[in-house]
């Protein structure tokens, strides 16, 4: 059986669904703080927190795990930047127990989901996997020191990791049963929506005086569940008992503006905006160099199209 941990979240729920077409039965871990129940369709749910080792354990020993995705985790950038401590102690220390329960019960398969924002303001773009590691958060920073951690407890021992480095996870499943779900939103897709729905009035830029050909940030977004489907070749790659990090992005950038006016293309609304500071910690462009996961894993981002991908988006959150 896979653990997929953070399988009630927006991530977690389409990989937990994807590993159930091909076949895998699923523990589902969720604390619930920022997942949904709802969002749990398949596999085995256990309502349990990563700080919990005692219930951690009796899963561990109630079921024949092989391999587990770490999904679980705090995400936002801006929330780090205020508690910094807060993200240390989810994203680091509680991953911390959950690996030394899988040594306890001789796990030795390991799925990571990491960020780009373990490279901090780029050197070059698109960024491969060799560029240096310089998070300009406390979100980001976390993320690297369990990179670091894994790639220590992996030397010398039966451990083995895949990392992956997401770019800007969006859309949402075809046929809109599962989808991005925040109590605070704070991504810009989503929240862009909300204006195109009437949920809120208009989206703030964060800043347009970066240095990018409209001033707005370039980010890389990448499908939902082309990010899932990684996480299966994942799988297979771990069977070789090797280890290795993989960027996951579709290569190519898309600005704050650019997303914007997409949106308005898919919902046919005019959304109206205010520029507002720059957010802290955003580097100004994260364009991922996704050949190593091609090369490598055979992956490849097949839903590589912004509009269709606001368009899944769109059809899921309009339904809510
Ligand atoms: N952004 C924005 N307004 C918003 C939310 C986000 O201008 O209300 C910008 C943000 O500064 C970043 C980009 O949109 O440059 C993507 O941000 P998001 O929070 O979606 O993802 P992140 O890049 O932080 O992972």
């Amino acid at each position: 059986m896979i653990l997929i941990t953070g399988a009630a979240g927006y991530i977690g729920s389409h990989v937990n669904k994807l590993m159930h077409e091909n076949g895998y039965q699923t523990i589902v871990l969720d604390n619930l703080h920022n997942g949904h129940e709802e969002m749990v369709k398949w596999g085995k749910f256990v309502k349990c927190d990563l700080k919990d080792v005692k219930l951690l354990s009796h899963v561990f020993e109630k079921y024949d795990i092989e391999a587990v995705i770490h999904l679980a985790a705090l995400a936002s950038v801006k929330e780090s930047v205020e508690f910094p401590q807060k993200y240390y102690k989810n994203n680091f220390q509680y991953t911390k127990n959950l690996l030394n329960v899988m040594e306890k019960f001789k796990v030795g398969k390991f799925i990571f989901s990491s960020t780009a924002s373990v490279y901090g303001e780029p050197n070059f773009v698109p960024i491969s996997e060799e560029h240096q590691l310089k998070p300009m958060n406390p979100y980001g920073e976390s993320k690297l020191m369990v990179e670091n951690l894994l790639s220590e407890k992996s030397k010398n021992s039966d451990f083995n990791y895949v990392i992956f480095r997401y770019f800007n996870v969006a859309g949402a499943d075809s046929n809109s049963e599962i989808g991005e779900i925040h109590e605070i939103e704070t991504h810009l897709i989503p929240k862009v929506l909300d204006v195109a729905l009437g949920k809120s009035k208009r989206i703030a830029i964060f800043g347009d005086d970066y240095p990018t050909p409209d001033g707005t940030c370039i980010r890389d977004y990448i499908h939902v569940n082309d990010v899932a489907s990684a996480h299966l070749k994942g799988l297979n790659f771990l069977e070789n008992d090797k280890s290795d990090v993989f960027n996951l992005g579709i290569g190519r950038g898309f600005s704050v503006k650019e997303i914007i006016k997409s949106c308005e293309e898919v919902t046919n609304c005019y959304i109206p905006t205010v520029v507002e500071e720059r957010r802290e910690g955003d580097p100004a462009i994260l364009i991922c160099d996704n050949q190593k996961a091609y090369k490598t894993l055979k992956w490849k981002a097949e839903l590589n199209n912004v509009y269709t991908m606001i368009e899944s988006a769109y059809n899921f959150h309009r339904k809510l």
